[in-house]
This record gives C-alpha cells, structure tokens and sequence, in this order.
C-alpha cells in the first residue's frame, strides 16, 4: 500500500478525447449541468476565434509567440500542432486544482491524452466513439456545406484517433446525449471509491 504514489485527498485529472463527429462538445456541456464540481482545464490556443465562441470559456486565444514562450518556460503540462496551430493544456491551474483536491477535465485529442499520462499516469483517461461507422458518417457529413475530399479527411482523422480508443481506460458511446452524459458522470462518481483515493481514512484507523 505505501508503494501507491497518489497522494490522499488529491483531485483526479478526467482525459476526454473523441473524433470529430463523436459529439463530445454537447456531451461536455451536458456533464457540467449534471456534475457542475468538475473542473474544466481551458486551453491556450493559436488558431482565430469561431464565430460563437468567446474568450475564456473553452480556450484562451493567445499569439504565436506568447505561445511559443510558454513552452519555452515549460508553463504547459502537453501542447500539440492541429492543422497548423498549437493547442495546450497550461500546467498550472491543473497542479492547483488537484492539490486543492478538486477533479479536473481535460479535454485534449490522442497525442495530448498520451502526453499527459506520462506526466500524470493515475490520470483517468475516456473516449467518447460514435455509436456505429454510419452514424459517425452521417455526423461529419450532417452540415452538408464540405466538399467531399474535406469530409474524407475527417473521417480519416476520425478513424485514426478511433484506432487508439483501446488505450483508454473508459469507452463511453455517445448515441442518446442524456444516457452518455449520465454514463460519463457515473465514472467521475466512482472515482471517488478508488483505494487510491481513500489511503487516509485507512491510515488514519490503523494509526489510531
Ligand atoms: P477545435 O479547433 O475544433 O476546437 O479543436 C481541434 C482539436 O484540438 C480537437 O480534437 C480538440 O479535442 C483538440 N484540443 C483542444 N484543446 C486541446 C489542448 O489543450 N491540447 C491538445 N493537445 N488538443 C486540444
């Protein structure tokens, strides 16, 4: 038992990855409706702000070279290249946020989630798949305003982040959104039982 290495009374670091089309945006927001005391990691990101998204909610929209210095400073717990721009997790608000003993969300595609488990290898890593090969299909396709080699190309994407899925530790389906937000929330709450996270109470009886 001393041998564990998670600290007790720690938070937990959630990876979530999922393609393009496994609908991991809307599945996100409905976790938060449902566990609103989960942490979100906000990312530092290069590429231009999406009409519809703002500044400090889900990323910070930061320059190239302020980007650059943080990796230079060693401020980003991983960082990847996605078509052409950086995304990365800064190190810091996740570092409080456990060590105030608070579970923490990230949201990072394949290469970031493998990052991350170096650097944290109790972090508790799910994947969210499409429910079937049609219905992944039939999402990337849905806005009906992409060319067909673009769609090819997100299915590709899609198929090679799906490819490394086995080396999660949860899988959850996103089909029906309450169902998968329910299923998602369900692994955050039996978190909480892990031994790991309940070293002291033991100690604490024993050394009594
Ligand atoms: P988008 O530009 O569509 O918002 O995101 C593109 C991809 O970057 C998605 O797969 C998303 O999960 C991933 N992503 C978002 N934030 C981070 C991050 O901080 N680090 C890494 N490695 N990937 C991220």
């Amino acid at each position: 038992l001393s041998m564990r290495r998670i600290p007790m009374n720690k938070g937990r670091v959630f990876i979530i990855s999922g393609p393009s089309g496994s609908g991991k945006d809307t599945l996100m927001k409905k976790v938060f409706e449902k566990a609103p005391d989960i942490l979100f990691s906000i990312s530092s990101i290069t590429r231009p702000m999406r009409v519809g998204e703002a500044e400090g909610e889900k990323y910070n929209f930061i320059s190239r070279e302020r980007f650059e210095e943080m990796i230079a400073n060693d401020e980003l717990l991983e960082h990847n290249v996605f078509v052409g721009n950086y995304y990365g997790t800064p190190k810091a608000p996740v570092l409080n946020a456990v060590n105030d003993g608070k579970n923490m969300l990230i949201e990072v595609d394949v290469n970031g989630a493998y990052q991350i488990l170096e650097k944290i290898p109790d972090a508790v890593s799910i994947f969210i798949m499409p429910p079937s090969l049609e219905i992944l299909k039939a999402r990337l396709t849905g806005r009906g305003t992409d060319e067909q080699s673009v769609i090819d190309k997100r299915l590709f994407e899609a198929l090679r982040e799906i490819s490394c899925a086995k080396d999660y530790d949860y899988i959850v389906v996103n089909d029906d959104l309450e169902t998968a937000a329910n299923e998602f929330v369900s692994i955050i709450s039996v978190d909480k039982f892990k031994t790991d996270r309940n070293l002291e109470l033991i100690n604490k009886i024993l050394n009594k």
